[in-house]
């Protein structure tokens, strides 16, 4: 497969519901949505993040 299909994403806290980073990946690659372990400037400690399709 040559062709580079990348969708925007962001990962929003799940306690907060802040948009805290934004990221980019081949949705081909991975079907299930992340959840990642991430600081949060808001609550000022790693929180869970899922990951939300930004288009
Ligand atoms: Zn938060």
């Amino acid at each position: 497969m040559a062709k580079s299909k990348r969708v925007l994403f962001q990962l929003e806290c799940t306690v907060c519901r802040a948009r805290n980073y934004t990221t980019q990946r081949n949705p081909d690659n991975t079907k299930d949505k992340l959840t990642l372990k991430k600081y949060c400037k808001h609550d000022r400690k790693i929180t869970e993040h899922r990951e939300v399709k930004i288009s």
